[in-house]
């Protein structure tokens, strides 16, 4: 048996989608490794929100059909029940809101990444480098 083979991202690649000078730039470039993580962060955050969407729109479907298929009369029995159920929608709809608007950045960060790799990871109001630190916890983050 071999040594267990080194792991890619710790080997040291050249940027070829960053022509600018390290003289120019910040002391920290992110490296083409740095990059492909964020890259896997936000594909990982994507795929957990769409999940999570779509687990809610099945969960609102449900709930139709079962609202479609009750008796409408005896609606006004249950205002306990009904109250329950618009503050759980209220907080669904907020939740949803919220990781829709995540999902939107996300995506937004992606074709940055992709389309416009100098713009990726540039602070939209300063114009300089987003710490990587930063970018680790917020990889769609647009300022530093
Ligand atoms: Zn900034």
């Amino acid at each position: 048996m071999g040594q267990a083979p080194v792991p890619a991202l710790f080997t040291p690649v050249p940027a070829p989608l960053s022509p600018r000078s390290p003289t120019l730039a910040s002391c920290v470039v992110m490296t083409q490794a740095q990059r492909k993580h964020l890259e896997s962060r936000l594909l990982q955050e994507r795929d957990r929100i769409n999940q999570l969407l779509s687990r809610y729109a099945a969960q609102n479907e449900n709930e139709d059909d079962q609202d479609q298929a009750g008796d409408l009369t005896k609606m006004p029995l249950h205002m306990a029940d009904q109250g329950t159920d618009t503050m759980q929608q209220e907080l669904d709809a907020v939740m949803v809101d919220r990781e829709s608007k995540t999902l939107a950045e996300i995506d937004a960060a992606l074709e940055r990444m992709y389309n416009h790799p100098e713009q990726f990871g540039i602070c939209e109001n300063s114009g300089k480098e987003i710490p990587f630190a930063r970018l680790d916890i917020v990889p769609w983050a647009r300022t530093c």
